[in-house]
């Protein structure tokens, strides 16, 4: 038994079972794996139309507030055998959140003048925080106005004290955000999210029409490649997209991609969007499943 799943109490929660695809709707899944990295009964599931893997059971929303409030970052501690909490995240987020601005400034500079940012999942806001610094001080300064989302009040109080507003809680709760944003970040955040269409077109409504929309995924198939799939499988990862399927989602939900790189690492990939209408996806995803399907199967 993995050494680490005593800080959790994983099998006495609340259990919700997700019976569609809450990125495509389909019912069409394979179970693909009943354990994760730490060591708990995580059961996952591959989607057989649009390649995303979730997890099914999963825990209730409430569950996973506790979880990220008491447990997350004790756990993810004790399996990589280092410190990792709301101050040590934030030296290792600088070098991050300076490749996310540069994948993003040529798409902001002589675009914006004002930019009102959204940070969904934003953590201690260390990303926003450099945006914020690196616009307002680059370009003539871009004056920048930045909101955090995220479950944890603990490391949102620290967003607050780098002087950006907050609010706590989950994109999936926050239907009908009133303000437009004319540039939203979902920075390692999306694999966290319950509801993935939801969640998705929560954020192209607070889109504004010439917005930009950054949004990074931990490769499914790379993590698949590099380390097998029972590393790849975490408690706090819900779902699992690959490069091929996000493109499919993203165009799905009315998303249209300008760019793409790999942000910070080869396990990241980002995403640069704008807004236009609904399209049908361009991608057959057929082989990408295949793929998948035989990594997982016969690459342990
Ligand atoms: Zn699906």
């Amino acid at each position: 038994m993995n050494s680490c799943t005593h800080l959790f109490d994983y099998k006495n929660k609340n259990m919700v079972c997700v019976k569609e695809c809450t990125c495509c709707g389909s019912n069409n899944y394979f179970s693909i794996y009943d354990k994760d990295r730490y060591g708990y009964d995580v059961r996952s599931n591959l989607c057989m139309s649009c390649g995303v893997v979730f997890i099914s059971p999963r825990m209730s929303e409430e569950s996973y507030m506790e979880f990220y409030n008491k447990s997350y970052r004790q756990l993810v501690s004790c399996f990589n055998k280092r410190k990792i909490d709301k101050i040590t995240i934030q030296n290792e987020q600088e070098v991050y959140a300076n490749s996310v601005y540069e994948f993003i400034k040529p798409h902001i500079v002589n675009k914006f003048d004002k930019i009102n940012l959204l940070d969904v999942g934003g953590s201690t806001g260390i990303v926003s925080k450099a945006l914020k610094d690196e616009f307002t001080n680059n370009y003539d300064g871009i004056d920048v106005d930045a909101t955090v989302i995220d479950p944890s009040m603990d490391e949102l109080a620290i967003a607050k004290e780098n002087g950006l507003n907050i609010k706590n809680g989950f994109i999936e709760n926050l239907e009908g955000i009133d303000e437009k944003y004319n540039l939203i970040i979902l920075c390692q955040t999306i694999d966290h999210l319950f509801d993935i269409r939801k969640s998705l077109t929560i954020i192209y409504h607070a889109l504004t029409n010439d917005g930009i929309f950054f949004i990074d995924i931990v490769d499914f198939k790379y993590m698949l490649i590099n380390r097998g799939i029972e590393k790849s499988i975490k408690l706090d990862h819900p779902h699992n997209f690959s490069y091929q399927s996000t493109f499919n989602i993203l165009q799905d939900v009315g998303f249209s991609i300008l760019a793409t790189s790999v942000i910070y690492d080869g396990h990241l990939v980002g995403f640069l969007c704008s807004k236009q209408k609904p399209s049908t996806p361009n991608y057959d995803l057929t082989n990408e499943i295949n793929d998948l399907l035989n990594l997982i199967r016969y690459r342990k």
